[in-house]
């Protein structure tokens, strides 16, 4: 079918908590996004198809018919048509824009900014399983699975204990659903293990032999103990079966041949139920929690009672209790896990992925995640198109918040251990929302088989890449690597009160709910806003050295008989420093515009003085009102990661003389003052601020802008280190159309060659030893 555009006007969009505010817009339908604009430009709410879930044609009223469109990444957005007929229409149209098949998902179609390359830094298990100490004498790498042989689910190459054989294994994917047998997944510095697989096919009686050594295979991996867990993690029921233990919600899952081991036939086992509901409960739970979402002036009795009726909270606490639990007990008693729900890819990789957070700090950085995800996630067969609906082939029962959960779980990690984790909320609301829009080829089908069969890395973007060349909009300022929390196992205490409502996950769209900025956003800018100013200082000192070097050697020279000519020869920086402060006039009609800059060297000189000093005095915006705390704040601090900190090697010298505009080029380049976050709801180019979106102060102008506005290529010419820094458009055209700036850049480039040169070999010695990894 092809899309037709359409464009209806005189929408009103409505504020679902405050319906009298109204704008009044028109609607653009484009082949991939639904744009509400109102006339005169003040805002706009763009709607990516892939992120629609629902479409409501609401009963009609007097002054039009409502259209209620929800998306996967919560936002809630009512319009008001005038005409029935142009509501109908777009009501038919929105509901049949979800793709039939792979092939028109949005990630085939989506052309990416430039910045941005369709290159695909290969997940190499090898490597992260090499980095958690194997293969070793206990474990080995498995190829029996390079034609999805044995599971179709499973990645290529497994690893599972060195005691098995083929047919062992063999034998026990056929004993288990889906032939995802136990393999390995995260092993401890103590040699203990986590390995997951799906339930048994043993009804009633049946029996496994090569499962049951298999078991006793991973067993015997681990010298420290005689005794491993089995981790069940679905809810049992109090049905009793033989005798008096309790079992799971199983009977019914024994009559279709599925259920647990028997204790009997699996010996030096302890078997534990971790219970965490299924996919449908999951499901409903979050529909009730949404629906909380929409209460409007809620008391607060009525907001919490409704809340807690979602259960949404209890469903976290019973997957992060789950993954404390294995975590305990592969540190503390320092048995293997085994853990499995039914299939082993929902409940099961939320365990295993928690728990490995939990017990390895590298998870905890932004690499570490990423391989997290890789593993757990996207290489054990998470079904992502099932579970967040891609496309109509998949049941809408197969729907579930599964991956979401975990998202939040972390997140109510993160905020028990705020210096624990490198990356911030928005990388995982990011993560979420692109688990959903199909942008990024990642998530895309529902194991690493449906992957490749699409070809996805070759065709597709990857949000990882996103993710790098982004990096600095998503690194959490508070993290400390060196503090405790941060480099040991995380073993915390989860009561009904630790959790928290994500409020910026459920209502990020919602500005009057939110706090006017949170304390990362004020610190990163902060941070930002001091690496800008330090930067500057050190250019324009180094200027004023330059030029009084040159205006004294030409005072030397005019007034060659004069004995009390000063050179800068043999004098350090601290003397210039002090005697720069002795000689500094400052210009009242100081501005750094070529225009004003007197050609004479002392006024020049005088004019850099100024701005420097102007500089070192604390800016208005380092207020501790603002940051919201006081006392120990130091631009110096270097647990506080700046977001465009450079390496200090960066910085380049330029070892020219430069020229009279080259100097108002520099001094007209970097902003003194920076605006607030907080002012803004909306970009200059009228984008709606929503809480998860980066706000950006311009480095030239200090304005507030969104990512689109912003431009990330250019090398400051005012910073000391000549490091790429975000500008906004308006002003990378001015820097650009500087008659030195030509000049300026291709200075920067020749000097960066050399520093790129290292950086490729580095690159490709980094690829050849993964090659080496490969081919072992
Ligand atoms: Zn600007
Ligand atoms: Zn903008």
């Amino acid at each position: 079918m092809k899309f037709k555009h359409k464009t209806v006007e005189n929408v009103r969009l409505t504020d679902r908590f405050n319906t009298r505010q109204q704008i009044i817009g028109t609607i653009y339908l484009t082949s991939t996004h639904l744009i509400f604009t109102d006339p005169e430009g003040k805002r706009e709410t763009w709607i990516l198809h892939s992120l629609i879930s629902s479409v409501d044609k609401l009963p009609t009223t007097q002054q039009g018919c409502p259209l209620r469109v929800r998306t996967k990444h919560f936002l809630s957005a009512e319009f008001l048509i005038p005409k029935e007929r142009d509501c109908a229409d777009l009501h038919a149209t929105l509901n049949q824009l979800k793709p039939d098949s792979y092939e028109k998902l949005y990630c085939f179609l989506y052309q990416a900014p430039n910045y941005l390359e369709k290159i695909w830094d290969p997940f190499l298990p090898a490597t992260e399983y090499m980095r958690m100490g194997a293969p070793n004498q206990h474990w080995k790498i498995e190829d029996g699975n390079s034609n999805f042989d044995m599971c179709d689910t499973y990645p290529p190459l497994i690893y599972v204990p060195t005691l098995t054989s083929k047919a062992m294994l063999f034998g026990s994917s056929k004993f288990r659903s889906r032939g995802r047998l136990p393999v390995l997944t995260y092993l401890h510095p103590n040699g203990a293990s986590i390995t997951r697989c799906s339930q048994p096919l043993s009804g009633f009686s049946a029996r496994c032999q090569e499962d049951e050594q298999l078991l006793q295979c991973i067993l015997r991996t681990n010298p420290h103990s005689n005794t491993m867990y089995i981790i069940d993690t679905r809810p049992r029921v109090s049905i009793p079966v033989k005798s008096s233990s309790l079992r799971i919600n199983a009977v019914a899952n024994r009559a279709a041949g599925k259920g647990y081991e028997n204790e009997g036939y699996y010996s030096n086992i302890q078997f534990k139920f971790c219970p965490i509901e299924n996919i449908h409960i999951m499901r409903t739970s979050l529909q009730k929690l949404l629906e909380v979402s929409d209460m409007k002036n809620p008391t607060m009795n009525q907001y919490l009672n409704a809340l807690d009726s979602s259960s949404w909270l209890q469903h976290i606490k019973s997957v992060l209790d789950a993954a404390i639990f294995i975590a305990r007990v592969i540190d503390i008693e320092k048995k293997n896990v085994l853990v499995h729900c039914s299939d082993g890819w929902d409940r099961t990789a939320q365990c295993c992925s928690l728990s490995s957070l939990l017990l390895c700090p590298y998870y905890r950085s932004i690499h570490g995640f990423r391989m997290l995800i890789e593993k757990e996630w996207l290489s054990f067969g998470h079904k992502f198109s099932d579970r967040c609906g891609h496309t109509t082939t998949s049941d809408n029962k197969e729907q579930s918040p599964v991956f979401l959960q975990f998202i939040e779980a972390v997140w109510q990690l993160s905020q028990i251990y705020p210096t624990a984790f490198e990356f911030n909320e928005r990388f995982l609301i990011s993560l979420h929302d692109h688990s959903h829009s199909c942008q990024y080829g990642n998530f895309i089908g529902n194991c690493e088989k449906d992957r490749l069969d699409l070809c996805v890395k070759e065709r597709t973007y990857s949000f990882w890449n996103f993710i790098l060349q982004n990096v600095n909009d998503f690194k959490n300022p508070l993290f400390r690597p060196q503090s405790s929390y941060a480099s040991e196992v995380l073993l915390p205490v989860i009561n009904a009160q630790t959790l928290k409502f994500w409020l910026s996950m459920y209502h990020r769209f919602d500005s009057a709910l939110l706090p006017k900025e949170n304390i990362s956003n004020t610190l990163t800018r902060l941070v930002d806003h001091t690496t800008s100013l330090s930067d500057h200082a050190r250019l324009l000192e180094k200027r004023i050295r330059e030029l009084n070097s040159t205006f004294d050697n030409n005072q030397t020279t005019t007034t060659s008989s004069s004995s009390t000519t000063t050179s800068n020869e043999g004098v350090d920086d601290s003397d210039i420093e002090k005697r720069n402060h002795h000689n500094n006039i400052c210009l009242p009609e100081f501005d750094s515009g070529l225009s004003d800059v007197d050609i004479s060297q002392g006024r020049i000189t005088n004019s850099i003085s100024s701005k420097l000093n102007t500089i070192l005095q604390p800016p208005p915006s380092l207020s501790d009102v603002e940051s919201g705390f006081s006392g120990d704040y130091s631009p110096h601090n270097k647990a506080l990661s700046s977001s465009f900190i450079l390496p200090h090697q960066s910085s380049i010298d330029l070892n020219d003389i430069p020229t009279l505009e080259r100097i108002a080029l520099e001094l007209n380049s970097i902003a003194l003052d920076w605006r607030s976050y907080n002012a803004p709801v909306h970009c200059a180019c009228s984008l709606p601020f929503d809480s998860a979106q980066r706000k950006y102060n311009c480095w030239r102008c200090g304005e507030n802008y969104c990512t689109r506005c912003i431009e990330r290529s250019i090398h400051l010419p005012g910073l000391y280190s000549n490091s790429l820094a975000p500008v906004c458009k308006t002003c990378a055209r001015s820097i650009k159309s500087s008659p030195s700036f030509a000049d300026f850049s291709a200075l920067v480039k020749s000097k960066s060659t050399d520093f790129i040169r290292s950086q490729t070999a580095m690159k490709l010695s980094r690829s050849m030893i993964d090659q080496f990894i490969n081919d072992r």
